[in-house]
């Protein structure tokens, strides 16, 4: 047999409703707040993503799919969206749009990590870009739509909203050699990846999880004491602007994130819910990046959410998907006559299942209860002769006769006093 490969996973139809949901609530936030959707290709030329995330970060050091085709160009897999999403940009001219130009995408993005729960080879984002505009009442505003995102899914009250600024380029630049001349002295105390990121990328030893490495992270200086004039007073008023959104945030001056090109703002949203893998989105602010990818000088901001780990959160909560009735004919002339009603019930949005009128009634009704139908609507020979069903409440077992005729309109009607789960989404 030919498994999945490695930190591959499919998702299966048990799961796919709950991806759905997702989705769904992602868009409609999005769209709400002006973003359009855009779908860039899964692959790109390698350089784009060297260039876009920094030859030096643990993503295109370690961690792409990439291989030659047979024309002999090195392409990759990609291991996240900005890039394609810039590239796009610049090469169908999207700066002349009005600013800022907002876009979202969604879908797989593939990473050679090491797999374990909530981290996958393969795994989905939803993406958001704000490009061309460096108001700090963007970022609040980008921030607000992420926490929206979880809002709408019921899970705000469960997640951590951190921000930081790393600065502008020349803040940073003196920050970051401030950095290195403190860490250099504990080398020895640093786990290996650090010792290498002391000369590769310093800034990323300020995120290092190890346990060993923590009491170093703690004494190191602050990026926050190192912000120039601008680049605080931009801080300050990203957070004045969430708190008058009255979006609870807390500073972690060690949120440094994994691209070369972050500048100022940065921000993640952490759990306490999945272990070790606690980032759900992360995002931050990239001026600068468009320039570097040879288009305009148009500064951005973004973010991603790691899909896989908010279907994780929303765990049972999501419901199961159940259809509000299962319709059981008894017989075949009943099947004739419950087929069209079951029909108008989907035209009207109504989740229904049908029986095909071969099994007893008491296996049907332990089916219904199987699929955890609240009702079941049973038609045979005595009904079917005066136009009617029986609608059975499945909880307590009650019935009535219903007109075959209004059947449609009943079901809606008992879809709207439900809490609206057996309706579409
Ligand atoms: P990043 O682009 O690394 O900032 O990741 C953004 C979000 O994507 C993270 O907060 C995670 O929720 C999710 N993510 C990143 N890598 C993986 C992975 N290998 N498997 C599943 N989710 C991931």
């Amino acid at each position: 047999m030919i498994k999945a490969v490695r930190g591959v996973r499919d998702l299966l139809p048990s799961e796919t409703r709950h991806w759905q949901r997702v989705e769904h609530a992602a868009r409609r936030v999005f769209e709400v707040y002006g973003y359009r959707e855009i779908r860039v290709p899964i692959f790109e030329r390698t350089e784009l993503f060297a260039k876009g995330i920094g030859d030096e970060t643990d993503i295109v050091k370690k961690e792409m799919y990439t291989f030659e085709d047979r024309g002999g160009e090195s392409l990759t897999l990609r291991p996240e969206a900005t890039a394609g999403v810039l590239r796009a940009y610049i090469e169908n001219g999207f700066h002349v749009e009005p600013k800022p130009v907002r876009l979202y995408t969604m879908g797989p993005m593939f990473r050679y990590e090491r797999p374990q729960a909530g981290r996958y080879r393969q795994f989905h984002q939803a993406n958001v870009e704000a490009l061309g505009e460096t108001h700090p009442a963007l970022d609040a505003e980008v921030i607000a739509m992420l926490m929206d995102f979880f809002g709408a899914l019921g899970l705000a009250g469960q997640l951590e909203l951190q921000v930081n600024s790393i600065g502008d380029r020349e803040s940073r630049g003196i920050f970051v050699a401030r950095l290195v001349e403190y860490l250099r002295p504990h080398r020895d105390e640093l786990c290996g990846e650090c010792r290498a990121r002391i000369d590769r990328n310093p800034l990323r030893v300020l995120d290092c999880k190890v346990p060993s490495c923590q009491p170093i992270i703690e004494k190191a200086p602050s990026i926050l004491e190192a912000l120039s004039p601008e680049a605080a007073e931009h801080f300050d008023s990203v957070r004045s602007r969430l708190d008058a959104m009255a979006l609870p945030h807390t500073v972690n001056p060690r949120l440094v994130r994994g691209l070369d090109y972050y500048v100022r703002t940065t921000f993640e949203v952490l759990t306490t819910a999945l272990g070790a893998q606690n980032a759900v989105a992360g995002g931050g602010r990239y001026d600068g990046l468009i320039a570097h990818l040879g288009g305009p000088p148009d500064p951005g901001i973004g973010f991603a959410i790691g899909l896989e780990r908010v279907v994780l959160l929303l765990g049972d909560q999501a419901g199961a998907a159940a259809p509000l009735a299962l319709l059981i004919p008894l017989g075949d002339a009943a099947l004739d006559r419950l087929l069209p009603a079951a029909r108008r019930a989907r035209q009207r949005g109504i989740r229904v299942e049908i029986g095909y009128g071969q099994r007893r009634l008491p296996r049907e009704l332990e089916r219904a209860n199987r699929l955890g139908a609240p009702w079941a609507v049973i038609a045979g020979d005595d009904e079917l002769a005066n136009g009617e069903a029986l609608l059975r409440e499945m909880q307590s077992g009650e019935q009535r006769r219903v007109a075959l005729d209004g059947l449609a309109d009943e079901l809606v009607r008992l879809a709207a006093l439900s809490d609206g789960t057996a309706l579409r989404p």
